[in-house]
């Protein structure tokens, strides 16, 4: 793993501009683009070759998967594959990266020997579950995004919580992440995915708006947020993937 010193000191040699100011200044000069525009920029033009999509193929993923199909469709793509998603996840994974056309998506996994270590009979979501995303999430990413300047990442505003006031580009020591639908609803979603054909995670209809894990996820109810059924009766709300960065950088983003 690179050390945030040495992308500072990268980034300071090759234009005097941080990480934060980058961030910034990309979301200022996103300012009225389209999604579509957004990631053109980003893997064209800011980051060639240093960018990857982080997707869980969830509830929402299939709209970000098609514009990124249309953009750019050989960039990158990382799945976590926790060992704990439904079936359904993994059936819908091969039918999107098929018909979408995308020429590299990565399936990353913990690593075997650290699974047997710290989470031997599989029950760690019970007993710890910010443990296990760790183990089975944020780990296999930290070691997935080595090489990569910025990711993609399908959140939106609209989830509310920490991402209610979600920039397009966000500094996250030592990448910048871009989040091309943060400005994006439920009915931009619904539209662009009625326009488009694609098609829906299969448990979408059995009342599961957001889509993790078997174990720490549940349906929501009408009315409900789309991620209530998330860690249900937890005070947990995310996995933790998004604190790549700020773990390292209090002060980032
Ligand atoms: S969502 Fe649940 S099962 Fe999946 S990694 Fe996190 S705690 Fe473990």
């Amino acid at each position: 793993m690179r050390s945030s010193a040495a992308i500072a000191t990268r980034a300071d040699a090759g234009g005097e501009e941080s990480l934060d100011a980058r961030a910034r200044r990309l979301s200022a000069a996103a300012g009225g683009a389209d999604a579509a525009e957004i990631l053109r920029r980003a893997v064209l033009e800011e980051f060639p070759g240093r960018i990857t999509l982080v997707s869980s193929f969830g509830a929402e993923s299939a709209v970000l998967l098609h514009l990124i199909a249309q953009v750019a469709p050989a960039t990158p793509v990382i799945f976590i594959d926790t060992g704990k998603h439904f079936a359904q996840t993994l059936s819908y994974r091969k039918k999107l990266a098929r018909e979408l056309g995308l020429a590299d998506v990565r399936d990353i996994r913990p690593r075997p020997e650290a699974v047997a270590a710290a989470d031997p009979a599989g029950d760690l979501w019970r007993r710890d579950p910010d443990a296990c995303c760790t183990l089975r999430k944020v780990v296999p990413l930290e070691e997935a995004l080595d090489g990569f300047d910025a990711w993609i990442t399908g959140r939106k505003q609209f989830h509310g919580g920490l991402r209610a006031a979600l920039p397009v580009f966000e500094a996250a020591d030592p990448f910048i992440k871009v989040n091309p639908l943060a400005r994006w609803d439920k009915a931009d979603l619904d539209a662009y995915a009625a326009r488009h054909g694609l098609p829906p995670h299969p448990l979408v209809e059995q009342g599961y708006p957001s889509i993790g894990c078997w174990p720490c996820t549940h349906p929501a109810a009408p009315g409900e947020d789309a991620r209530a059924g998330r860690w249900r009766g937890a005070a947990k709300t995310e996995c933790g993937i998004h604190l790549i960065g700020a773990r390292r950088a209090p002060a980032a983003t």
